[in-house]
């Protein structure tokens, strides 16, 4: 039988070339490994147009633990992080920091609000010690995008610096260093590029990350000696995840035989608004306005029909091949549908197919007499 298709946000939906990319074994010792990384490495620093400014620091892990480590090293441990917060990773950033002993100030905004600049610039003005400043760029909770080059905008204004968790947005939607400055901007292998879960990466401004040598609370997640040691010899400290660096090596060539980041945002914009409209037809509900949705994955309201449950959803949705993701809302019961992996129109045409399906078989189709 066909392996289902993840409509998550990562793990996500991997190509046959990415897969069989991670069928060979690598000496983490062998030179030719060590290309293979400085190679990621300098692809993923092209992306963002940051080679003269910043460097690339991979990380074993899921994306949390390079979050945590760009905090933890960039951060002076005397310093106080303003974290903007509208949604549950946003309050994972602000957690974390608070975990690691350091100062956080949160800038709250409602779930379905983007991070707002003129307020972001009255906290600056009104908390002269938060040296630092987080953002998330796609907040995938819920899907909401936020301004984030008028955010780098205020945050570069104030003279303070920005770390942005960009990573369920980076490699899709634009961040170039000299339009957007940043201290450190993090993502995943798993997510927009479309590899596999394992690996993440930072990158950072060099001379931020120079400086920052005693900052780190922790060994393993100190991104300046992971930097320093991979600059010295070529290897990662501790073992790599081989196979995974190679699948990101399979997913980068894809993506850039592909046309790069602009090739991919149009992937995803035109699945985004396939499924859109779908959605609508079946006549769901997003839960953001359109002014803030990113092309990446949506929240939609549940069915209000008595006895909707999630989990008998998801199941009937599963059996015929696709694999949704639930809500992550305590205000309302949601479930979300993502549109990134590799997925095109076909994909997404049958995802709704089968949505549909479900949502007549459990009786939880409000508006069956549209769903033609
Ligand atoms: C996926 C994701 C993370 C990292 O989550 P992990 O489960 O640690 O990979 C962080 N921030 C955002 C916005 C994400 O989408």
């Amino acid at each position: 039988m066909r392996e289902p298709v993840l409509l998550t946000p990562g793990p996500l939906t991997t190509s046959l070339a990415t897969k069989t990319a991670m069928l060979r074994d690598w000496g983490s010792w062998d030179t030719a490994f060590n290309q293979l990384s400085a190679s990621v490495c300098s692809d993923l620093l092209a992306i963002a147009d940051a080679g003269d400014s910043h460097v690339c620091v991979p990380l074993q892990g899921s994306g949390t633990f390079a979050v945590e480590a760009a905090i933890g090293t960039l951060l002076p441990r005397d310093g106080t992080l303003l974290v903007l917060v509208n949604g549950a990773y946003g309050e994972r950033m602000a957690r974390l920091t608070e975990v690691m002993g350091r100062r956080v100030v949160r800038l709250t905004f409602a779930d379905h609000q983007a991070v707002c600049p003129r307020r972001l610039a009255a906290a600056l003005a009104a908390h002269p010690e938060c040296s630092h400043v987080g953002v998330i760029h796609c907040e995938t909770s819920t899907g909401l995008l936020n301004p984030l080059e008028q955010i780098a905008g205020v945050v570069a204004a104030a003279g303070r610096a920005l770390i942005i968790d960009s990573m369920s947005a980076f490699g899709a939607l634009p961040v170039l260093a000299r339009q957007v400055p940043f201290a450190a901007l993090v993502s995943s292998a798993n997510k927009c590029l479309e590899g596999v879960p394992g690996m993440a990466f930072v990158l950072a401004e060099r001379q931020a990350l120079l400086a920052s040598a005693a900052n780190s609370h922790s060994l393993a997640l100190d991104l300046h000696d992971q930097y320093v040691y991979l600059q010295r010899s070529g290897q990662w400290r501790f073992t790599p995840p081989t196979h995974v660096l190679a699948g990101l090596r399979a997913a980068l060539d894809q993506y850039l035989a592909a046309g790069g980041q602009p090739a991919r945002l149009a992937r995803y914009q035109a699945n985004a608004a396939r499924l859109r409209d779908g959605l609508r037809r079946l006549g769901l509900r997003s839960y953001l306005a359109e002014d803030v949705q990113a092309p990446i994955i949506f929240t939609v309201h549940a069915p209000p029909l008595p006895g909707y449950r999630f989990a008998a959803l998801y199941q009937a949705v599963r059996a015929r091949g696709f694999i949704l993701y639930p809500g992550k809302l305590t205000s309302c019961e949601t479930f979300r549908i993502g549109c990134i992996g590799a997925l095109d129109g076909a994909e997404i045409d049958q995802a709704l197919a089968a949505l549909a399906a479900a949502l007549d078989e459990l009786g939880y189709l409000p508006a069956a007499e549209v769903a033609a």
